[in-house]
């Protein structure tokens, strides 16, 4: 899609308000800073924690059969190339001969500028020759300074580091750039040490790097990000038998298949249950849609996200990956377009065989069956794949409100309560000894009962209250003279401005009520 101005208004506007609440900032921005790597602060840090404690909880510590793992960040260089990172982990880079000099990632220069829906181009399907044709052929200019456009190359997005003091070329060891490999090579350690039992998946999060051509879009496309992912293995002879799918049968999803994308290439998504979908051979795994439609649900009932600004979006043969069956996106509705949010690979039982292969370490599942033993490489029906950043512009963008009362602006996250940075904020009314005393007290018993809470002193209460509106506290509990005759206080609603009073008795629970029946509005 072309890139228009409210759409770089948008993203200025949610810059300028992460930096001035305090989530996120370039990272070394007193040096002018540095492309493609952000700094979390203070609201920042606390809501890519309850993101990621979200998505621990419900896809490692409740799942009986999803366990852990955490490989080194540093890796060994034979990983990748088992993996194919190494070989093919590039994209298409083109420099600007005019005055900027920039370089771009070609693929997106030219969505940006070429109409490629309507001239049906899909440049995921072109070679790096048939992308420099474009560029001749439509006379592409820099984006940037308008310049003319240099030869495209091919450029490998892995960071490589040296090992030791010895700066030769055993020393080059890479940073990872996803964590499957990590688990696909760690697999034996956690069969050799565990008692998982088929089918099963491991889970990794941890940070990532992927030297970006041009990293865009605030935390949309980085260089550093925290990447949460897990593989689900099953035995290659039942990669349809999944006892859960009843679960989640009935639930209605946003659908753009790849037929409604090659016929009628427009933006329109389908909505249908995930057995409608399944009965109509969609999906062509089970477990890929049951996977993607609980990350679905979860995306909508406990992230806040809008379900008509999610769908899920299965690849063109084209973009598919050389190992991959069949890949999903779980897009959302950026102001920016519908955009990857979260991807979903069947990537068979291509990466085992590799690692097999390159480190001649047996890498099978052994199962104990009637009469024997059964062994076999197992296969990856589903690879749900989620960077943690993007979940948070995601949900500051949904978030993200401007309202006017009496007359002002007032600004909003309206964000779900259990990702907010702090559960409830404490203010006393009066700065008198007695009030003030009450208001600790009050803020101290929340903390011991695991709630985070701000204790606020500054400024009108008017003021406080909007400053808490702004980055998404859902409670602000008022304490007054009043508090210590009646052992009641005032708790403000974020959303609904509503104001009551309650016994101080009550108020946990009302803020564990708030968090369970949370409706995005
Ligand atoms: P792309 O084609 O957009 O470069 P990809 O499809 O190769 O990326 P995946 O390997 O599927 O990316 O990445 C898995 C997930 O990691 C994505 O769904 C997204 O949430 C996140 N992600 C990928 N690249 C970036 C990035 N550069 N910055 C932030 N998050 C990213």
């Amino acid at each position: 899609m072309m890139i228009d101005k409210d759409l770089r208004q948008f993203l200025e506007k949610i810059m300028a308000y992460a930096n001035r609440t305090g989530i996120a900032f370039i990272t070394g921005n007193i040096y002018g800073g540095l492309a493609g790597f952000w700094d979390y602060g203070p609201v920042g840090v606390e809501i890519k924690n309850k993101i990621k404690e979200a998505w621990w909880n419900k896809w490692v510590r409740n799942r009986d059969d999803i366990v852990g793992y955490e490989g080194a960040i540093i890796t060994h260089p034979k990983v990748w190339e088992a993996s194919g990172h190494l070989s093919s982990f590039n994209d298409p880079l083109i420099f600007c001969q005019g005055k900027c000099k920039k370089k771009h990632r070609l693929d997106h220069l030219i969505i940006d500028s070429v109409n490629v829906k309507e001239e049906g181009i899909v440049v995921e399907e072109l070679s790096i020759e048939n992308l420099e044709k474009i560029v001749v052929d439509k006379n592409l200019k820099c984006p940037e300074c308008k310049g003319d456009l240099g030869k495209p190359i091919t450029f490998n997005l892995m960071f490589s580091t040296r090992v030791g003091p010895v700066q030769d070329t055993s020393s080059i060891a890479y940073m990872r750039p996803e964590n499957a490999q990590l688990i696909f090579s760690g697999f034996k350690n956690v069969t050799d040490s565990t008692r998982v039992k088929m089918p099963f998946g491991i889970a990794h999060s941890g940070i990532v790097f992927r030297n970006e051509i041009s990293p865009r879009n605030f935390l949309f496309r980085v260089r550093e990000y925290e990447l949460m992912e897990f593989e689900y293995f099953t035995n290659p002879e039942k990669t349809n038998e999944c006892p859960y799918f009843d679960d989640i049968a009935d639930y209605e999803i946003n659908i753009y298949s790849r037929s409604e994308q090659i016929q009628k290439f427009d933006e329109d998504y389908v909505t249908m249950t995930v057995r409608d979908a399944w009965d109509k051979k969609i999906f062509k795994n089970l477990w890929q849609a049951y996977w993607l439609s609980l990350f679905g649900k979860w995306f909508i009932e406990e992230l806040g996200i809008n379900e008509k600004r999610l769908r899920f979006r299965q690849h063109l043969e084209s973009e598919l990956s050389h190992y991959a069956l069949d890949t999903w996106d779980l897009e959302y509705h950026y102001p920016f377009g519908w955009k990857e949010l979260m991807g979903c690979a069947n990537r068979t039982q291509y990466d085992l065989e590799q690692h097999q292969k390159f480190s001649k370490t047996k890498l099978q599942f052994t199962e104990q069956v009637e009469g024997g033993v059964n062994r076999y490489i197992p296969y990856v029906v589903a690879e749900p794949s989620v960077g943690l950043g993007r979940i948070l512009l995601t949900v500051i963008t949904e978030g993200y409100t401007e309202e006017e009362v009496k007359g002002r602006k007032r600004v909003v996250l309206k964000i779900h309560p259990k990702l907010a940075p702090f559960d409830a904020a404490v203010f006393p009314l009066q700065k008198k000894d007695n009030v003030s005393k009450k208001a600790k007290e009050i803020f101290q018993n929340l903390r011991t009962e695991g709630f985070v809470v701000d204790f606020d002193v500054s400024g009108s209460i008017g003021k406080r209250y909007r400053r808490h509106d702004e980055i998404g506290t859902p409670f602000c509990i008022t304490i007054d003279f009043e508090t210590l005759n009646d052992n009641c206080v005032t708790i403000r609603n974020r959303d609904t401005m509503n104001q009551t009073r309650i016994p101080i008795s009550n108020l946990s629970e009302e803020l564990y009520r708030n968090q369970r029946e949370y409706q995005v509005q």
